[in-house]
């Protein structure tokens, strides 16, 4: 888990230009997501990641004589759920198509596809960038397979085919070129990820494929007509993302400065390197040969269907988000941070429910939770201290028994697995805090008594004086007192 994903930078005020250079970046993305069904989308052949090479593609997939491909119900459900999260219109009737070209991972020469009516249409992403709230506005989102893979690394002078991939349902997602800077780029694809693995419809794991961005880039001069794109294609971790997103930015203006026109092209980005390079011209629709699919009706949706798949949905992130900030009096920043993932919200609510102190439980979770899973590269279902833990070593901060720092050692003592008890190992350890006034009296007695000069300081009107007690005070307690008891305590007695 990640909770300081949220850059704080500095944003624009709305309205104003982003400009690099003097130019104005803009970006659409086209992202592939892998849709989570058990079987392939026109056969029963199965989709699950690293069998053996050639033992999960079927006839349908490979689209041998005398096959025939059937819809796949789970991939059509797993579309109308995106729609629905994002705002869209489901599309009642949508036509599948053959997109032709030839490319060895492909034998059957064409992909099927969705061209002229894709299955979901319009809506937005909605996240923020930093303190800025921004609306990315897709332009549709469609259903496809995708192809089989090409392996290099495992023949020297070869290349292998391998065809399992051959079939996988993807929904293809793309968005109006609304984005005017790479971490604006990051932010959105975040956001999109986050949804699709909220939802359930993608597992997302983005080193296996099943989430794979492409990055159209193109720079101008404000105000004037949009410039010409190239493709960044298949960007599968963030890092690399606005990495290839801002060398290409920076490769376009010197190309154009220098002189050139940018050429449309799909280009690659090397890690290594950690530039684009051109691996194609850029195709136009027409290469394709787009023409509907004679094997498959078209795909009609009833009302009633969509409706009941809206009934089944749960609570998105930002609807979970906004209630979080009216229902628990979260920040906004904090109600996000809280959302980044269902376990998140999951591990929050329980932990909340367990203390009655929503906003001391969020400030833990972002706090000292995520740092320590930060640090021990953990995902929060991982944690060793529980919410229910959590729940009740907060309740034992609120109703004083221990402080703050006493709190920290006893989480400590969770998550190294010391105890799992909150209160048997306040009792352990020894840290209950010192709440019997008339113990404390005598050790503030004694400290003032042997301080007269920090005594005198403070009388004559130097506060900070009084720190230096305070901490003689806590000292002579073993860390055990109150503090804010102590401060009371001290200035009454000083007058
Ligand atoms: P194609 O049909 O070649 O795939 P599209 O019009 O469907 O092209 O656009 C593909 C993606 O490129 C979309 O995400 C779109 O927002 C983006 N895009 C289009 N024009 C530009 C541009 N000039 N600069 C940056 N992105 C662009
Ligand atoms: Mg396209």
């Amino acid at each position: 888990m990640n909770m300081n994903t949220q850059t704080h930078k500095p944003t624009p005020a709305a309205g104003a230009t982003l400009l690099v250079r003097g130019y104005e970046v803009v970006i659409g993305f086209e992202t592939h997501a892998q849709l989570s069904t058990q079987s392939k989308i026109f056969s029963r052949a199965a989709t699950a990641f690293g069998a053996e090479p050639n033992t999960q593609a079927c006839a349908v997939d490979l689209a041998l004589p005398g096959t025939l491909p059937v819809m796949n119900r789970g991939a059509v459900q797993r579309a109308i759920e995106f729609g629905l999260a994002i705002g869209a219109h489901i599309a009642p009737r949508s036509i599948f198509a053959r997109k032709n070209y030839f490319y060895p991972d492909l034998p059957k020469g064409y992909q099927i596809s969705q061209f002229e009516i894709p299955v979901v249409q319009g809506g937005a992403v909605e996240f923020y960038l930093g303190d800025e709230k921004k609306s990315v506005r897709l332009v549709r989102a469609h259903l496809e397979e995708d192809a089989g893979k090409s392996l290099h690394e495992d023949f020297v002078g070869q290349t292998g085919i391998d065809l399992n991939r051959a079939g996988t349902p993807l929904l293809e997602i793309v968005t109006e070129p609304d984005m005017r800077s790479s971490a604006e780029a990051v932010a959105y694809a975040k956001e999109l990820h986050k949804i699709v693995t909220w939802i359930g419809i993608c597992d997302g794991n983005m080193q296996e494929g099943s989430f794979r961005c492409d990055a159209n880039v193109s720079v101008r001069k404000p105000g004037a007509a949009l410039g010409t794109r190239r493709e960044i294609k298949n960007l599968n971790s963030f890092r690399f993302m606005q990495q290839a997103i801002d060398y290409e930015v920076r490769w376009q203006i010197e190309q154009i400065e220098d002189g050139h026109a940018i050429q449309q092209a799909t280009v690659l980005f090397n890690p290594d390197t950690g530039e684009t390079r051109a691996m194609r011209s850029k195709e136009d629709a027409a290469d394709y040969r787009y023409f509907p699919d004679p094997d498959l009706p078209p795909l009609v949706i009833a009302p009633a269907w969509v409706d009941q798949v809206r009934a089944g949905m749960t609570e998105l992130p930002r609807v979970m988000a906004q209630r979080f900030v009216s229902q628990y009096g979260l920040s906004d920043y904090d109600a996000t941070a809280l959302t980044q993932s269902r376990s998140t919200a999951t591990y929050f609510e329980a932990a909340a429910q367990a203390c009655g102190q929503p906003k001391l439980a969020g400030n833990w979770i972002t706090g000292e939770l995520a740092r320590r899973l930060n640090a021990a590269d953990l995902s929060i279902e991982q944690a060793p201290v529980s919410a229910a833990q959590l729940g009740a070593l907060i309740t034992r901060i609120q109703d004083g028994t221990v402080s703050n720092n006493a709190a920290r050692q006893v989480f400590d003592a969770l998550w190294s697995g010391e105890g799992t008890q909150v209160d048997a190992l306040i009792e352990a350890k020894g840290l209950r805090q010192l709440n019997d006034s008339s113990a404390l009296e005598g050790i503030v007695d004694t400290v003032i008594a042997a301080n007269a000069k920090n005594v005198a300081e403070y009388r004559a009107g130097n506060a900070k004086a009084l720190n230096a007690l305070v901490g003689q005070i806590m000292k002579g307690s073993a860390g055990k007192a109150n503090p804010q008891q102590v401060n009371e305590l001290l200035k009454a007695k000083l007058g």
